[in-house]
């Protein structure tokens, strides 16, 4: 229905903002109800005519308002003549780029017109890492699976072998969602610290043998500079299945990190520890940015810091403690074996492109971006 302008008898704030916002609602359901370019210049016609036009006979109540209220009535006026239109206009910006059909009904399409340009967006450099390097585990037969940011204690902490107050906990500095207090531990929510959860729901559900890789986002508590954010990714990967070793490990990873970087790299494992692997390690391949020799033609390597190796991930068997936990889906520790690895490609992806700022992948400044375009 048509918007009819009512006489206006209280000039008070209060009845000033419902009368303008009656009218903003007013126009909204009009121009909703359009559905032909003549049915729009009405509507325009209707609120915006010089002569006696919606905002025409407003104004004209601007004349007889109290002295007092002018200077409100005034800045409302105003900024219903903008929206009005705005709203307008907008209607008709949207009408002219419609493809075809609307358009095309109203005849207003002039086809020697350059068409709309849209910008193709491409893959960011950190995603492209991560889809290159699941690539690799997908050519030996592993699937993707992935899982929730928001994660329980249970997935993200204890079914990992931490338990509740084991101080491995202290060294993932953890997002936890406010207001939980009230529930089991178990229970509270938190921003997964890694995506190792997904090892726990995957084995819940898939029984023995798995072999899947696992990319996601991550979250810790660290303030952002060059090498950290609040907010990065992984590349998690599970082997399960009978008689697996550690040269199955060894042989993988190997594998992978040639297929990845060149087949001239070499790896070494180190020890290390990590709840949900006993034994674990540290796996580091030879510097693919001076060859392993720790110097560059311009002077020292700063990558692998001189040393002609560079730490990729983590990694070891899977902790008999971890297949506890489903056993009852198959994976008895008496049964089964198994190994898996974590890395983080948003520092593979620093290292691959040669940027030196972890906060350029995150800032959006779309000229940084388009060199991967
Ligand atoms: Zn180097």
């Amino acid at each position: 229905m048509a918007y009819t302008v009512p006489k206006l008898t209280d000039y008070s704030a209060e009845s000033l903002l419902k009368t303008f916002g009656h009218a903003k609602l007013a126009l909204r359901d009009e121009l909703h109800e359009v559905t032909s370019e003549s049915e729009w210049k009405a509507v325009r016609d209707r609120w915006m005519a010089r002569k006696n036009g919606v905002l025409t006979q407003i104004n004209d109540q601007l004349r007889t308002a109290p002295k007092d209220a002018k200077r409100d009535f005034g800045q409302y006026l105003n900024e219903l003549k903008q929206y009005v239109s705005q709203e307008i206009e907008g209607w008709n910006r949207f009408v002219e780029n419609a493809p075809g059909g609307l358009a095309g009904s109203l005849g207003s399409v002039d086809i020697s017109l350059p068409g709309i340009r849209r910008p193709i967006g491409a893959e960011h450099p950190i995603l492209k890492t991560s889809r290159e390097m699941c690539a690799v585990f997908q050519r030996l037969g592993y699937s993707i699976a992935e899982g929730p940011v928001i994660e329980t204690d249970y997935y993200n902490f204890e079914a990992l072998n931490f338990p509740p107050n084991h101080p491995a906990r202290d060294t993932q500095d953890t997002l936890f969602i406010a207001g939980q207090s009230s529930k089991p531990q178990r229970e509270r929510l938190l921003l997964r610290t890694h995506t190792s959860p997904v090892q726990i729901r995957t084995m819940e559900k898939i029984r023995p043998p798995i072999r899947i890789v696992i990319p996601g986002t991550v979250h810790r508590n660290d303030p952002p500079d060059a090498s950290h954010s609040p907010m990065f990714h992984q590349i998690e990967g599970l082997a399960v299945d009978t008689n697996i070793t550690f040269g199955d490990l060894k042989g993988t990873l190997d594998h992978a990190m040639k297929e990845f970087f060149g087949s001239s790299v070499k790896t070494s494992f180190r020890p290390s520890f990590f709840p949900f692997t006993e034994p674990s390690a540290e796996m580091f391949v030879s510097c693919f940015i001076c060859g392993g020799s720790g110097r560059r033609e311009s002077g020292p390597c700063r990558p692998c810091k001189q040393t002609g190796w560079i730490e990729i991930l983590g990694c070891g068997m899977v902790d008999p403690n971890v297949f506890e936990f489903v056993k009852d889906n198959g994976y008895d520790p008496r049964k089964v074996s198994g190994f898996a690895f974590g890395m983080g490609a948003d520092r593979i992806a620093l290292l691959k492109y040669g940027v030196d700022d972890l906060q350029l992948f995150f800032n959006g400044d779309v000229r940084f971006l388009q060199q991967w375009a």
